[in-house]
């Protein structure tokens, strides 16, 4: 393995793009633009730390469960499947050992010691010297927002929750009682008030429990018993068999930052991500806790299991070329959590937008990443490129331990493949909701939305600095 990743970023990342497709941007046509592309004419259709604040108001309960955010909405052009549309030995797939990603043990393990002191070391140099010399994206500016969201990035969480509010036992009155499905409708309404932005549900059997670590992300054995309460202790954490249901949602990153990625300025909003699920999952506990049910929640981001898993097989999303799971609303531009509980509740199904065939043909993370870590094949494979990946999952892997020595290196938790993305683009647009749907129905097209993007120059320009003038809504969503 080449251990020195080279910062061939600026030669073939945002500047080349930028100049190359730059002159396209905003002053064609739309008849020019199509032509331009091969299709003119092709009829495609183109036709409170409150993270509360676009959220909806209810005044009673009721009015949680029949609000129409309580329902289950999903574009028209989103397929529900049987089975996820990336493929999924369940003999090969196993239970993963946290500790083997790069976060824990993983980036050591594969690149020594020496290395890893190297790397950081080389990190605090381009930092300085970026510092000084006003590199736009890291100025000392975007440097403060960085530091300043990731200061309150991770607050503590707890697996058990805080149970501070009341029972039913000491209220004296019966537990709630409803359907999975008035249940359901319940919890999608509370956690839309709460700041959720899409909600799924998996049911949990012998397959399923696999998405649970068998070691947490702090070392804690993870363990799934025929036990009457959950538990914690120093070195494990007990989930009983009844807690048959995993809550996965997603919550909304900042489209702005998300294409200016990687920037200090832009980490914020991951930041602010991963502050917005524990704040979401401590309150969510207290609820259902007074309802007379249990809900365990993830100690830290990431925790418990493996996002993406629940959130494909809950159908938030679909697999990507980057492992990561492409949301239909949002692409690539969320934040994952998941929550397990006794409420029994209604199953969500995987879907189907045709990301997976997208992925065969773009390409465009694996051309433009950084570090060169990016499968570029065009079919998936079985084959795990190491311990860091588990089996079973028919997919495209990436090279982590080059991706997260670039990450060392430059100080910052890079994000490139997140804003090139033709798939992560702005909702609010027409221009999204019809390629979406387009791509979810043929793929016809997928070479041309590709090339569209390109021409836009959507994620490979990178205006830092116009950052600092935007008129930003609440937390940078759009
Ligand atoms: S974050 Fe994405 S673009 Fe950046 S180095 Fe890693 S894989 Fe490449
Ligand atoms: S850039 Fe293209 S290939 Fe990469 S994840 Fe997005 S759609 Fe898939």
């Amino acid at each position: 393995m080449n251990h020195l990743v080279s910062f061939a970023f600026e030669k073939r990342g945002h500047k080349a793009m930028a100049k190359k497709y730059g002159k396209y941007h905003s002053t064609m046509s739309r008849r020019d633009f199509m032509k331009a592309l091969g299709l003119g004419g092709a009829g495609l259709g183109m036709a409170s730390m409150a993270p509360v604040v676009n959220a909806p108001a209810y005044k009673d309960m009721d009015e949680v469960l029949s609000s129409s955010e309580a329902g289950l909405k999903r574009p028209s052009w989103v397929k529900e499947v049987d089975r996820p549309t990336a493929e999924i030995d369940w003999d090969l797939f196993e239970r993963f050992d946290y500790g083997e990603v790069m976060f824990v043990r993983g980036f050591e393990k594969a690149m020594g010691e020496t290395y890893v002191r190297w790397a950081s070391q080389v990190g605090r140099e381009n930092t300085t010297r970026w510092l000084r010399q006003g590199k736009p994206g890291f100025t000392l500016r975007d440097y403060a927002l960085d530091r300043g969201t990731a200061s309150h990035a991770f607050p503590a969480a707890s697996f058990l929750g805080h149970r501070r509010s009341p029972t039913p036992a000491s209220l004296g009155v019966s537990r709630w009682e409803g359907t999975p499905e008035e249940n359901s409708r319940m919890v999608r309404g509370i956690m839309r008030l709460l700041g959720a932005d899409d909600i799924a549900i998996v049911e949990l059997d012998e397959n399923t429990e696999k998405l649970f670590y068998t070691f947490d992300t702090d070392g804690k054995k993870i363990n799934i018993e025929h036990v009457t309460n959950p538990d914690e202790g120093e070195d494990y954490r007990t989930i009983p068999k009844r807690c048959r249901w995993v809550i996965v949602y997603t919550i909304k990153m900042s489209y702005e930052l998300v294409r200016r990625l990687p920037s200090w300025s832009a980490g914020a909003t991951t930041y602010l991500g991963y502050a917005q699920g524990p704040f979401l999952q401590d309150r969510f506990q207290e609820v259902i806790r007074t309802l007379g049910y249990t809900c365990l929640g993830e100690s830290r981001p990431n925790a418990l299991g493996t996002s993406t898993g629940f959130g494909v097989l809950g159908g938030l999303g679909e697999m990507s070329r980057i492992e990561h799971q492409i949301t239909p609303k949002r692409g690539l531009s969320v934040r994952v959590f998941k929550m397990v509980t006794d409420l029994p509740l209604e199953p969500t199904k995987p879907i189907n937008t045709g990301v997976m065939d997208f992925c065969r043909t773009c390409k465009k993370c694996a051309e433009l990443c950084p570090a060169n870590v990016i499968s570029s094949s065009t079919e998936t494979t079985w084959e795990v490129p190491g311990p860091y990946k588990r089996p079973g999952v028919r997919s495209w892997f990436k090279i982590d331990p080059r991706c997260i020595s670039y990450w060392r290196q430059t100080g910052t938790a890079c994000g490139f493949c997140f804003a090139v993305c033709p798939l992560t683009r702005p909702q609010s647009s027409s221009y999204f909701n019809a390629m979406r749907s387009t791509i979810s129905r043929t793929t016809a097209f997928n070479g041309a939305f590709r090339r569209m993007d390109d021409m836009l120059g959507w994620g490979a320009r990178k205006d830092y600095e116009s950052f600092w003038d935007l008129e930003f809504p609440v937390y940078g969503w759009d």
